[in-house]
């Protein structure tokens, strides 16, 4: 088959900024800490090479192919290389152009990609009631014994092979979502500060125990929570997938649902999506009803655990969580955040808790986002190398701050470690307190 290229006026690349395309002085330090790099020794498949194929592309040398679409959906989007680079080069915004330009001239095209990217980005993903009724429809199908049933009867079989071999990993949809578990206004006791609560789309969906975990930390601070109905995602989906359009549309429409001036913070639990929400401020910029309020959202949106740590958290008492606990960092919370100390002082705080150090805490499990459907055997070795780091810590629980890290690595560790949200482990630890202070 023929290359297809670009044969449309560039949209997303002509809209970067030059001097971000300009950035990489080519040093090649972050190489060493490319995971698809690392895979392959290729130049092409490291930062430095794919920077150089934007720059090519923004300067008119070069014509957007099929070739350069494979390329950027190969990187895995981890930005360990933001990290490494003492250029400060702006990886995020270069990536998601690009994936988007890739969209726009249609080079990957095929119509059965183009009906997936639909479904999912521009109906469920972008319209709350939708992704809710499919999340019920999941949980009867799990919850009521058909899932099983299915899988025994060998219905699976006529899936392709793709879905077939995910199709064991779909993560357990929650019977209850989060606005089943948090009311709209939640306030302590004593109120210190008034925050908004970001519940996300696949969180609400998997993990609502965690959202509703995050507000009770909450409470047991001194915040009153907000926590806007029907919230739906972020748009971080959609920006890491090429579809900065839809991206807009979502976050204004989430900005929409908070009173920013009553607020302090505004609340995230999710890696993925604190890294794309602190930064509408750039997605917006050329917005003139939501530029200005995109900056004063970006100033307020706070991870629970670096919220947490900048308001002086109060330790629980007592000897909650005997447990050998290993900590993985999320790509978008150490690299998209430059949030690391702030989640193991949150464990460090925990009463019995036994924290060990994880050996490549930093490297992508191989999540990272949507990765581990469009490129299965990049994402499995990932997986792989890290679970046997985190056996070789015999810890019997790994703490993680992000859906996609905790269910790659459950699903890859099965029943020898449990998985849990930092902020979970804390609030197990607060109740924990309070179930012994009303024993004595
Ligand atoms: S985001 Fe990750 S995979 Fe992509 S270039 Fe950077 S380090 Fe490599
Ligand atoms: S470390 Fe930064 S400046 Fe150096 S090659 Fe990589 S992206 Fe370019």
């Amino acid at each position: 088959m023929s290359d297809p290229v670009t044969t449309r006026p560039l949209k997303h690349m002509g809209d970067l900024d030059y001097s971000v395309v300009q950035q990489c002085m080519h040093c090649g330090m972050c190489l060493p800490s490319c995971p698809t790099y690392l895979e392959t020794r290729q130049e092409r498949n490291s930062p430095r090479g794919r920077i150089a194929l934007m720059r090519a592309i923004a300067d008119g040398d070069l014509e957007v192919t099929r070739e350069f679409g494979e390329e950027m959906y190969y990187c895995l989007g981890c930005l360990a290389c933001t990290t490494a680079c003492p250029a400060g080069v702006d990886y995020p915004q270069l990536f998601e152009h690009a994936r988007a330009e890739i969209e726009h001239q249609g080079v990957l095209f095929t119509p059965g990609r183009r009906f997936w990217r639909w479904l999912t980005l521009r109906q469920i993903f972008a319209k709350p009631w939708m992704l809710h009724a499919i999340g019920r429809m999941l949980w009867f199908y799990q919850a009521s014994g058909l899932c099983a049933l299915v899988r025994k009867s060998g219905l699976l079989r006529l899936l392709p092979e793709y879905l077939r071999n995910l199709e064991p990993s779909t993560p357990a949809v929650r019977r209850h979502f989060s606005a089943e578990l948090i009311a709209e206004l939640e306030s302590p006791n004593f109120r210190k500060s008034r925050v908004g609560m970001l519940t996300g789309c696949v969180q609400d969906l998997t993990f609502s125990e965690v959202n509703r975990d995050t507000v009770e930390v909450l409470l047991a601070n001194g915040c009153e929570v907000i926590t806007p109905r029907d919230q739906g995602c972020c748009g971080s989906l959609h920006a890491h997938n090429g579809d900065l359009d839809q991206a807009v549309i979502q976050a204004k429409r989430i900005m929409d649902q908070f009173d920013l001036d009553s607020l302090d913070a505004i609340i995230t639990n999710a890696a993925g999506c604190g890294s794309h929400l602190k930064h509408f401020s750039n997605l917006l910029k050329h917005d003139p009803d939501y530029a200005d309020k995109a900056v004063i959202w970006d100033g307020k949106v706070r991870d629970i655990s670096e919220w947490l740590v900048s308001i002086g958290f109060r330790k629980p008492e007592g000897n909650s969580i005997s447990q050998k606990v290993t900590y993985h960092e999320a790509c978008h919370l150490c690299h998209g955040q430059g949030i690391s100390r702030q989640p193991r002082e949150v464990l460090r705080a925990i009463p019995g808790l036994d924290l060990v150090e994880l050996e490549n805490a930093t490297h992508c499990c191989g999540s990272a986002g949507v990765y581990n459907i469009t490129q299965p055997e990049q994402a499995a070795k990932l997986q792989k190398e890290k679970i046997a780091c985190i056996q070789r810590t015999g810890a019997t629980l790994v703490a993680t701050a992000n859906p996609g890290c905790h269910l790659q690595i459950q699903n890859g560790i099965g029943s020898m470690a449990e998985v849990k949200h930092p902020v979970s482990l804390l609030a197990e630890a607060y109740r924990a307190e309070r179930s012994s202070v009303s024993v004595e």
